[in-house]
């Protein structure tokens, strides 16, 4: 199938594809790396009347650090993330987990900003910015806010970016030179989406809080707090019971076992990891 008709517009500048959104609001969408936009639109699960094409905008690319955190902006490749070392130094979870983030070409085009607007409960890297505490920048004509990671993703593709908003970057805390991480997923092939991921991030920045996320299971990715008051201690079997009773909560519909049996197991391999 081919798209529906729409206007296609190519701005130079944020302040320009800010006014466009404005504009024209829910009858718009942002094109980034168009690698789900486009076959969502050629099979017509989405109809924008304008689209807004941000690839010419310098000031969405790039990844920059100072002393706490790194900003990557919201038109940075996967390919990119990948190469960069700031990002290997700082944030090692979040290339490991882009290198299951689908094929090569794909990645080539496929933007963070993208994943992250786009909320895929399935998706790596929402997941990662959700185990490192990470803050979603938005900006609209009216100005600019930081949204913090654990009120961003509001259901399935859902998210709290608003019509006349573009993600224009995502700031994620640099890591401790303590802290360790664990990240696991099962995938039917390399390179799928997964049925279902655990990532867990203790201490992150130093400070001794535990994060722990499931993803591939219910409409979002979330945090478990089963997960998250095991790290660190024994773990007894009614974590696990714990942890299924979430799975349950969160899918609530035939593949609750299947995904709870893989969420179990992985949970016990990412546990012994850091163990
Ligand atoms: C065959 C295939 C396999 C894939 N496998 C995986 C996988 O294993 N894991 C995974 O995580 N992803 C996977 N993907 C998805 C891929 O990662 C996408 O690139 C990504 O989800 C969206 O990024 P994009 O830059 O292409 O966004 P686009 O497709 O351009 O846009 C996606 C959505 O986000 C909105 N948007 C984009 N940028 C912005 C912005 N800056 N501000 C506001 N809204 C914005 C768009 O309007 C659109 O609604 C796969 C895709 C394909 C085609």
């Amino acid at each position: 199938m081919k798209p529906a008709r729409f206007n296609y517009h190519r701005p130079g500048n944020l302040p320009d594809a800010l006014a466009l959104l404005a504009e024209h609001g829910g009858a718009a969408r942002v094109l980034a790396g168009g690698q789900s936009l486009m076959p969502l639109m050629a099979m017509r699960l989405t109809r924008p009347e304008e689209l807004i094409d941000i690839n010419r905008i310098d000031e969405l690319k790039g990844i920059t650090a100072d002393d706490t955190a790194v900003t990557i902006g919201a038109l940075t490749r996967y390919t990119e993330i990948l190469r960069s070392e700031v990002i290997a130094a700082a944030v090692p979870l979040l290339a490991e987990a882009i290198r299951h983030v689908a094929h090569h070409a794909i990645r080539n085009r496929g933007t963070i900003g993208g994943s992250l607007a786009l909320a895929d409960p399935s998706a790596e890297t929402p997941a990662v910015c959700l185990a490192l505490a990470a803050r979603v920048i938005a900006r609209s004509a009216a100005g600019e806010r930081e949204i913090p990671i654990d009120s961003f993703f509001h259901g399935l593709m859902a998210t709290e970016l608003a019509e006349d908003e573009i993600l224009v970057g995502v700031r994620i805390p640099k890591r401790a030179a303590s802290a360790r991480h664990a990240f696991l997923e099962f995938a039917r092939r390399r390179g799928d989406f997964a049925q279902a991921g655990v990532i867990l991030a203790p201490g992150h920045t130093g400070v001794p809080e535990n994060r722990a996320v499931v993803f591939g299971v219910g409409a979002t990715a979330w945090r478990s707090s089963a997960l998250e008051g095991a790290m660190g201690r024994n773990i007894a079997d009614d974590v696990y019971a714990a942890l299924r009773l979430e799975v349950a909560a969160a899918v609530e519909d035939e593949t609750a076992d299947y995904k709870a049996r893989i969420v179990t197991t992985l949970a016990e391999r990412a546990m012994a990891r850091l163990a």
